[in-house]
């Protein structure tokens, strides 16, 4: 029983969660046992469901690190994991599951608000069976957005937030923060 990763990026609000979800429930009506992931301190919507920026919810473990599951996991067929850019050991996590025949989704943010490696996520890369980066719309002109840019003036990295601190972006419209380090 062989198992995969199939990787899922692109900036906030490109439907990466939305897609995770989607082909979560293709796996579920297929009779798949499926167990998706969240990042624990991403409280935006609840503790227990991953939730898409429009609402649609789906049950979920949450946890800080991978690792924290056990053995949990074992029992699934499929292992969706989202926001997997704060996990620090997603990249060991989803090796070891598909190693053991399971199919590992997972989506996150490639970059962070500089275009820089967010976390470990791009190791995930020479590893994944699959990889797709998804566009979300340009807050400012409506072409097509691949970039995150924050829209407050707070310097940390791991800044969870939505439309009030974050706004997808084109390649005409991305402002990089004025460097500050
Ligand atoms: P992600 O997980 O990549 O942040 P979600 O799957 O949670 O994205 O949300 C995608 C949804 O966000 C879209 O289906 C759409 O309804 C909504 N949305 C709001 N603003 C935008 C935007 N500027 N571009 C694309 N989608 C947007
Ligand atoms: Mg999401
Ligand atoms: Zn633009």
């Amino acid at each position: 029983n062989v198992g995969s990763i199939q990787l899922i990026l692109g900036p906030m609000f490109s439907g990466k969660t939305t897609e995770l979800l989607r082909r979560t429930r293709r796996f579920v009506h297929a009779g798949s046992n499926c167990l998706v992931i969240k990042f624990k301190a991403d409280t935006r919507y609840s503790e227990d469901e991953a939730a898409t920026h429009d609402g649609v919810t789906h049950t979920a473990r949450s946890a800080s690190v991978l690792a924290e599951l056990g053995s949990d996991w074992e029992a699934f067929d499929v292992i969706s994991i989202d926001e997997a850019q704060f996990f620090p050991d997603a990249v060991e996590f989803a090796e070891a599951a598909a190693s053991a025949g399971k199919t590992v989704l997972v989506c996150g943010l490639d970059a962070d608000f500089r275009r820089r490696p967010f976390g470990r996520i791009l190791e995930l890369v020479p590893v994944a069976e699959h990889v797709h980066k998804l566009t979300a719309v340009c807050a400012t002109c409506g072409d097509d957005a691949s970039f995150t840019m924050r829209v407050t003036r707070d310097e940390t990295v791991e800044v969870i937030g939505g439309w009030e601190a974050y706004r997808p972006a084109c390649r005409g419209c991305f402002r990089a923060p004025e460097a500050a380090e």
